[in-house]
């Protein structure tokens, strides 16, 4: 009797011709997930079999597994020989002692003497006489005792189904690049995105020596965080502390953000190009301050020249971007109270709705691609 892990996928089973492809990238990302730790996978009728794993380590493999876009649920199974004795064996090991349950068969073996109406009532029996305070409730159960009778002479007994993280395995649809604060929601924003497949690239301003060490590590480790997910992350950083001196220097102090916004957008969508990304990905959520009002959009958008800009976040409430947050790990990390570029020079009231036209007046009053070049000049590249 042997321990496995039986790996279930969601939406892929559905990509007909692609099916190959979807799979291959699921495979793929469990293993890179699984690195380091003894195992094998195998596949096995439209599923996956995770087994050869040191027993303790189960629960850290399953913790891995849960974060693998693409699977839809996980089962922890004991595996025997297909038969009675066996069977009912690691029923009795699965099963509790007492309330109510049933016994629910499935026979993809139609060689095995039994069917799956017969299987349910012998090993039912079986269990019932074993444990006094058992009763069977076929229609409303506490408890199923999953019995999967496979082609190949083995058995899957199994209680639970854990939910999978569902979506699609990254590397499916493309690659991004996250525009990453160390704020609460562009890393839900990049994980949202990851989800549909996405391979995710980040990329992080900084305006050292005015912000400091503690946010730049706290931005690494969002992108750890992240990077469990995405099957790892590349997280490029770069300084903007000379164009906000400069902005500071020669600009209305109200289009600091808006102006600041612009430049973040024509590094990243150079960065972006660069590391192959087809779009830009940022956390910004419609009217949540005051550059994030279309207008504000409007203004950042207009300087890119060829990628889209994908903002998952635009129609959530903020309470629904923290649940996320939470969920996914990165909430006690984002809620750290260290700065951000933009809080830095960041003026009393800033501009809500700029118009382009006011944007350019006061871009003119800087010298645009020796700023640019010089912030690309500071690039840092860190393999997560
Ligand atoms: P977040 O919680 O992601 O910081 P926010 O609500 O604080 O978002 P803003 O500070 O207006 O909002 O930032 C909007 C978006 O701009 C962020 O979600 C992120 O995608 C991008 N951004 C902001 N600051 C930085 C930065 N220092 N480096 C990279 N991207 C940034
Ligand atoms: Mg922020």
């Amino acid at each position: 009797m042997e321990k496995i892990i039986i790996v279930r996928y969601s939406e892929i089973h559905l990509k007909g011709k692609n099916r190959g492809y979807f799979e291959r990238a699921l495979i793929l990302n469990m293993e890179k997930s699984l690195k380091g730790l003894k195992h094998e996978i195998r596949r096995q009728s439209g599923r996956y079999i995770v087994e050869a794993f040191e027993e303790d380590e189960i629960d850290n493999i399953l913790s891995k597994l849960k974060k693998v876009f693409g699977i839809h649920s996980l089962s922890i199974a004991l595996r025997v020989k297909t038969d009675l004795d066996e069977i009912s064996e690691a029923a009795k090991r699965v099963c509790i002692e007492s309330g109510n349950f049933k016994v629910s068969a499935h026979r993809a073996d139609k060689t095995f003497a039994l069917n799956s109406m017969q299987l349910n009532a012998e090993i039912g029996g079986r269990l019932l006489s074993c444990f006094n305070n058992l009763t069977v409730d076929v229609h409303n159960p506490d408890f199923i005792v999953n019995i999967d009778v496979r082609e190949n002479g083995t058995t899957l007994v199994f209680n639970e189904f854990i939910k999978g993280a569902g979506g699609m395995p990254v590397g499916t649809s493309g690659r991004g690049m996250l525009l990453i604060s160390g704020g609460i929601d562009s890393p839900v924003a990049g994980h949202m995105i990851a989800k549909r497949g996405m391979q995710i690239d980040c990329i992080h301003f900084h305006s050292y020596p005015y912000t400091n060490m503690q946010a730049r590590d706290k931005v690494i480790e969002l992108a750890k965080v992240l990077s469990k997910y995405t099957c790892g992350t590349k997280l490029n950083i770069i300084s903007v502390t000379h164009i906000q001196e400069e902005i500071h220097k020669k600009c209305n102090g109200e289009y600091m953000v808006t102006l600041l916004r612009r430049f973040m957008m024509r590094i990243a969508e150079n960065i972006a190009k660069k590391c192959g990304a087809q779009c830009l990905i940022t956390g910004e959520s419609l009217g949540q301050v005051a550059s994030q009002t279309v207008e504000g959009m409007t203004s950042s958008n207009s300087v890119i020249k060829d990628l889209p800009v994908l903002r998952p976040l635009c129609g959530f409430d903020k309470d629904e971007i923290i649940e996320r947050s939470r969920q996914i790990g990165a909430y006690e990390i984002s809620i750290q109270p260290y700065e951000d570029c933009c809080t830095v020079f960041l003026p009393k009231h800033p501009i809500i709705k700029p118009s382009i036209s006011s944007v350019m007046t006061e871009e003119a009053k800087l010298d645009i691609e020796s700023l640019l070049k010089e912030a690309l000049s500071t690039l840092e590249v860190i393999d997560l």
